[in-house]
């Protein structure tokens, strides 16, 4: 059957995406991807910086940087011509939500999970006492942290937590910072840790090596560092492979761990002055100092039975510097519901509404950033069967942004994108990161 021109215009639909990260671009994607010859998207994207692409920018470690190169699918998802994109725009702020929702016929909200959770032990508020959302943000050169205060002066670090954002933020205190020369790291975040009298970073885990949400691949680039013993009790990978077997199937992600605790465990250790150890078995129960962080006090833990229980023994490091990467939750906006530190969703549908959610926004801080890929494909299927029949006519958006705001549109953020990478080609980077949001506008001028 042929469809006449009225029944295109009629199935050409307006989606609204709050937030380009990666949960945001492959939310685009997936629209591009559904489209028919009857069934069109024009995607308006918004974010709050005049940067893009999140956690790609500011959470992927800069020694990591093959995973920032899916920057540039998300340039390409912004180049087709139904997508604009509406940067240096708050929703919650300079938009609200009840200004987007009738003139879009579909919000999808992937404004991901930014807060750190707390470890909620007496001394977490002495200075020195960092979450992981502070600190990667700061060396990752994201404008809202760049006065985080890092102490560097001690020759101790101690990281809680044993997911892949506590082995990031290891690694870079850990490792000699000439290897981060060439990196995209912040400038000022380089020049910090090229001071830093830091040698000896700990990790620590609450539960056993077999139970560590580290990831192979980032387990398994351990012994290569060139600068850094890295350390792991041979005796506590043993019992940690003891007990995996005496509990059954050994999953494929934990044998992967395993074999790769028994390579760090096994690598000789090269007398570097720099080291990173893993301490299994330990929670903080308290973080010490006069004002600033001193020491920090860990419980020791067992398994028995599969079950972690407190000993009731405990040891102490001194550290000035504790940075907890425990997870995230989100941050609240205005006009939208959350629960549990998500926007309160069903599938990613928030019920009685046209708003929709993908990301960490939806299912919390878990996954890889190729995760939010299928995330988004399965969102945007529920939001297509939703539709109504006619698409909304709620008029333009651009009407309703405030003057004196200075939007940061696609042309705006490629000329940002390309002052950047100009400025690192002459110091052989990939890029140098502006980190003043006011400097930044001014490059799209
Ligand atoms: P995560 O993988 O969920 O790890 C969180 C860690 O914090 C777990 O070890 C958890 O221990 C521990 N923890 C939670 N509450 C605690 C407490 N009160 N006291 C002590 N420890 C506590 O989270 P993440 O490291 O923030 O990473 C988030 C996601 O991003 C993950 O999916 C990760 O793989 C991904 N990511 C990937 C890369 C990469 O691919 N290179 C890099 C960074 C992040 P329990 O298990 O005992 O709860």
């Amino acid at each position: 059957m042929e469809t006449s021109i009225e029944e295109v215009l009629l199935s050409h639909y307006k989606v609204a995406i709050v937030g380009a990260g990666p949960a945001g671009y492959f939310t685009a994607q997936a629209l591009q991807n559904a489209q028919t010859s009857e069934l069109t998207f024009s995607i308006d994207m918004f974010e709050r910086l005049p940067t893009m692409w999140g956690l790609v920018r500011s959470g992927v470690a800069p020694d990591h940087p093959k995973i920032r190169s899916v920057s540039k699918v998300f340039e390409k998802i912004a180049s087709e011509p139904s997508f604009r994109l509406f940067g240096n725009v708050e929703v919650g702020t300079d938009l609200d939500i009840e200004e987007l929702c009738p003139r879009y016929d579909a919000v999808v909200m992937c404004t991901g999970s930014s807060i750190g959770k707390t470890l909620g032990i007496p001394g977490e508020e002495l200075l020195g006492s960092l979450s992981a959302a502070e600190f990667v943000p700061w060396y990752n050169g994201h404008p809202d942290y760049v006065n985080v205060d890092v102490p560097l002066g001690g020759d101790t670090a101690v990281i809680i937590g044993a997911g892949n954002v506590a082995m990031d933020c290891a690694r870079i205190l850990g490792i000699n910072p000439i290897e981060l020369d060439s990196t995209d790291i912040a400038v000022h975040a380089l020049a910090a840790l090229h001071k830093s009298n830091i040698r000896k970073v700990y990790i620590a885990g609450r539960r056993g090596p077999e139970h560590a949400a580290f990831t192979a691949p980032e387990l398994r680039e351990l012994p290569k560092l060139e600068h850094t013993d890295v350390i792991i009790d041979s005796d506590a990978v043993h019992a940690a492979h003891v007990r995996a077997e005496a509990a059954g199937e050994i999953e494929k992600q934990t044998a992967a761990n395993l074999e790769a605790w028994r390579l760090i465990a096994e690598h000789p250790r090269s007398g570097h002055e720099r080291s990173m150890e893993f301490h299994f078995l330990s929670h903080p129960i308290e973080i010490k100092g006069d004002g600033k962080v001193e020491e920090i006090i860990f419980g020791i833990n067992e398994i028995k039975d599969g079950k972690v229980i407190d000993t009731g023994k405990t040891y102490s490091i001194k550290t000035n510097l504790v940075i907890s990467a425990i997870g995230y939750h989100a941050p609240h906006i205005k006009g939208i519901s959350f629960r549990d530190g998500k926007v309160e969703n069903e599938n990613g549908r928030v019920l009685g509404t046209n708003i929709y959610t993908v990301g960490w926004a939806k299912r919390g801080p878990s996954g890889v950033i190729g995760t939010n890929k299928s995330d988004a494909a399965d969102v945007i299927k529920l939001l297509i069967e939703d539709l109504n029949p006619e698409p909304k006519n709620g008029g333009d958006i651009s009407v309703v942004i405030p003057q004196s705001i200075v939007v940061i549109d696609q042309a705006s953020w490629s000329k940002i994108n390309a002052a950047e990478v100009a400025a690192g080609e002459e110091l052989g980077k990939p890029r140098v990161k502006e980190v003043v949001i006011a400097k930044l506008i001014a490059l799209a001028e």
